[in-house]
């Protein structure tokens, strides 16, 4: 029963160092969140020693009474949460929950469409070399010269190539998706459609956002971005037509042992994600991105070469457009670590820099907006970020201010 700090104190010092991290800058990817202190608190019970291969009830392994009601418990909170008829909350992560929804729906050798992913796709949608492109036939759509999804597109090449699968869904793209649009296509060619909601899951749970799970045959998610839950994964159906496939695909398919303190923690997440609260806190992530986006389509942010792809944002985060500046995707990510704001370089559509460089950024808002940010703060973080991408920018003044702000929101006050 020794604690962390006495038992491994190399290891505590690295986490004590994180939490720090964590305190005193600003996180600002778009994909990352704090999870409530009752979530990690649930993650970190004796739940992690038991093993429950199988489902609630039918399971390979005895003494699984309790795990039975925790998951039990998840299942049905983010089925009344997305309205959803069948839920699999054992995916260890997103794409451990892609792999299962890909291969419950489709055969290796079918012919998948997806959001290409230097336009904003994600890995497990068909990158060269992720199994998703390994072992599927890929066809890729794109995003437009207003940097939209191009629905044509979509429906001739889906025409063309008769996909087993069309993929709706982003990890970088500032708007939202036409779920009936996609439905519809998805139907006319007989494809089934599979949306991949993980960045804007919290935005859905809030009502602030479509929800996809009336119009596709299979939604996946993480739980840990807009969310705000556990790091893991959900497959969602909005009826039970693939729940064998699914379930199976999940376990034996590609999983062992759930990870039983992990589905208690989504439990816990759920139930916030249902309250006002987590609501008003998904209002505040899109007011603080629209935010964002206003201030960096300024005069004085056009004049250095700073543009917003899309031209705004309806969801949780912006897409810089650095083509016309100076600075490149690594330089103003490490511009911004420089004053204590942390945020992610992204590829952007037709980008003439090559991939480890970039000419984009991506910038989130929901972990700000669940350290309590509201629109002034965000005005403030907007003006800071704006600032820094300037030439003769000054350091010092600029991270006083992002000391002052995350001193103003303390985040995990009880942790040390
Ligand atoms: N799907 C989308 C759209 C994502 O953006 C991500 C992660 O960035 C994933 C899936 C994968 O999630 P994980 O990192 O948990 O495997």
């Amino acid at each position: 029963n020794t604690p962390l700090h006495e038992l491994d104190p190399d290891v505590a010092a690295a986490v004590d160092a994180e939490l720090h991290r964590q305190q005193s800058t600003l996180e600002m990817i778009a994909s990352e969140n704090f999870a409530p202190v009752a979530v990690m608190e649930a993650q970190g019970t004796v739940l992690t020693n038991k093993y429950a291969e199988g489902y609630p009830g039918r399971r390979y392994y005895g003494g699984c009474e309790h795990v039975d009601v925790t998951e039990q418990i998840a299942i049905d909170r983010v089925k009344d949460l997305f309205g959803a008829e069948y839920a699999n909350v054992q995916p260890h992560s997103g794409a451990s929950a892609n792999q299962a929804a890909l291969f419950a729906i489709a055969q290796p050798g079918d012919t998948i469409l997806g959001l290409d992913l230097a336009h904003g796709g994600h890995l497990t949608h068909g990158m060269r070399l992720n199994f998703s492109g390994k072992q599927f036939n890929v066809v890729a759509y794109h995003v437009d010269e207003a940097g939209l999804v191009d629905m044509a597109e979509v429906e001739r090449l889906a025409k063309e190539n008769s996909p087993k699968v069309i993929i709706a869904g982003w990890s970088a793209y500032p708007r939202q998706l036409d779920f009936a649009e996609f439905r519809r296509i998805a139907d006319e060619v007989g494809a089934k459609l599979w949306v991949d909601m993980a960045h804007f899951a919290g935005l859905v749970a809030a009502g602030l956002h479509p929800n996809p799970v009336p119009y596709a045959d299979v939604v996946t998610s993480t739980t840990h971005k807009t969310l705000g839950g556990p790091r893991g994964g959900i497959i969602l159906a909005r009826n039970k037509d693939f729940a064998k496939k699914l379930n199976s695909a999940v376990f034996p398919g590609f999983q062992g042992g759930p990870l039983e303190h992990v589905i208690a923690a989504k439990a816990v997440s759920f139930k916030v994600a249902a309250t006002e609260e987590f609501k008003e806190r998904q209002q505040r992530t899109l007011d603080g991105a629209r935010i964002l986006a206003e201030r960096l389509v300024q005069d004085d942010a056009k004049a250095v070469g700073v543009d917003v792809l899309s031209g705004g944002t309806d969801v949780h985060l912006v897409l810089v457009d650095l083509r016309n500046s100076e600075l490149d995707g690594q330089q103003a990510e490490d511009r911004l670590h420089e004053v204590g704001i942390t945020v992610n370089r992204n590829a952007i559509p037709n980008d003439p820099r090559p991939p480890m460089v970039t000419s984009g950024l991506r910038i989130g808002t929901p972990a700000l907006a669940t350290r309590g940010f509201d629109a002034d703060d965000f005005r403030e973080v907007a003006d800071v970020i704006a600032e820094a991408l300037k030439p003769g920018f000054d350091a010092e003044s600029l991270k006083a201010r992002v000391s002052a702000l995350a001193a103003k929101h303390p985040l995990y006050p009880g942790l040390k």
